[in-house]
């Protein structure tokens, strides 16, 4: 992310639009390639049976095997890939390495690897949950970027591990899951069009020519997640009924007490929910990795802090600015909304 367009980005939630709060369940609108999909809230049963699934342990471990320097290049970059592809093996993800190289501004030629895990690599579309695990180079200090993106991909990996059985059924299906860890996130020297999402920048076209891409249901970017009561924000009108699903799942599951240390006296926010909020930002000033999809038509969901931690690109992004409670909060308002994409969209065509 840029900070420039960071700061745009902020000046323009001062005239945000406040989309009207529907109740979108069972609404049918036209997705990628003229599809029809209909958004279809969770049976209680399947609320019921999810929602209180986590494994705090892995989502700790995972963290702390990622939350190390990783610039591309170095070793511990090479060690968190490895790790990252051997978890999901070990769930028996097919895990596939897009390898590439680019000569960048000040270190020169470098190899990446974008680390792309399918659940079901025969799947005819996918809904893809993406974040990168490259961390910034700076030559000053070393960065750890805890919410830029280690605690992102950690909850990725969490996902995997704690839905394992209730994804059992998508190994099989048309529609599956898909995770991407984008390398060259981070500019080198300085964010610009050829100095940023290095990795994003080369899978977008890599598909696009051999039209992959046209299988991407819907691409859900997390970054710069973590902190403490993070906000979020929706962009794109396209994909507002998913969206909307998202501030519906973190209401029905604060209603059914199940997000720890939700209510808090300390906290008043203009909305009632606490993490996504009800409004469509124009996201021209928020740059990232769903760019390059973006530009090739397909629907985003773009799930980054707004406004950004404090602590961001600062030496300070590290393991004690970790929320864990609101971390395992948003991890559990995905989850479900990851289930529920994949139970109401498994049929549509
Ligand atoms: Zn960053």
């Amino acid at each position: 992310m840029s900070l420039l367009k960071a700061y745009f980005a902020l000046l323009f939630l001062l005239c945000v639009n406040v989309f009207a709060k529907k109740d979108v369940n069972g609404d049918f609108y036209v997705g990628r390639n003229q599809m029809i999909y209909r958004t279809e809230e969770l049976s209680q049963e399947k609320f019921l049976a999810y929602s209180p699934l986590s494994n705090g342990t892995h989502l700790r471990e995972a963290v702390k095997n990622i939350l190390v320097p990783r610039v591309v290049g170095s070793a511990g970059h090479t060690m968190v890939r490895d790790y990252i592809a051997s978890d999901l093996r070990d769930l028996n993800w097919n895990v596939e390495i897009d390898k590439f190289h680019e000569t960048v501004p000040i270190l020169g030629k470098l190899h990446f690897h974008n680390i792309i895990a399918r659940l079901n690599p025969d799947a005819e579309r996918y809904l893809v949950l993406a974040c990168h695990y490259d961390s910034k180079y700076f030559e000053e200090f070393e960065f750890l970027g805890a919410t830029d993106s280690a605690v992102p991909c950690a909850m990725l990996l969490n996902m995997a591990h704690v839905l394992q059985e209730a994804l059992e059924p998508f190994r099989n299906s048309k529609l599956s899951l898909m995770f991407i860890f984008f390398d060259g996130e981070e500019a080198f020297k300085e964010w610009g069009p050829n100095d940023s999402i290095y990795g994003a920048r080369h899978l977008a076209k890599r598909w696009e020519d051999d039209g992959t891409i046209n299988r991407l249901d819907m691409l859900v970017l997390l970054d710069l997640i973590g902190a403490a009561d993070p906000t979020f924000y929706n962009f794109f009108p396209n994909t507002e009924a998913w969206y909307s699903r998202l501030i519906s799942l973190e209401e029905r599951l604060s209603n059914a007490d199940m997000l720890d240390h939700y209510i808090s006296n300390g906290i008043s926010r203009q909305y009632p929910n606490r993490y996504f909020q009800p409004n469509t930002m124009r996201s021209s000033f928020v740059e990232d990795d769903h760019i390059p999809f973006l530009k090739r038509n397909v629907p985003i969901l773009h799930l980054i802090t707004l406004p950004f931690p404090s602590v961001w690109h600062t030496k300070d992004d590290n393991e004690s600015i970790i929320d864990y409670l609101a971390t395992e909060n948003i991890a559990r308002i995905l989850r479900l909304f990851i289930m529920e994409y994949l139970l109401s969209s498994q049929h549509s065509e």
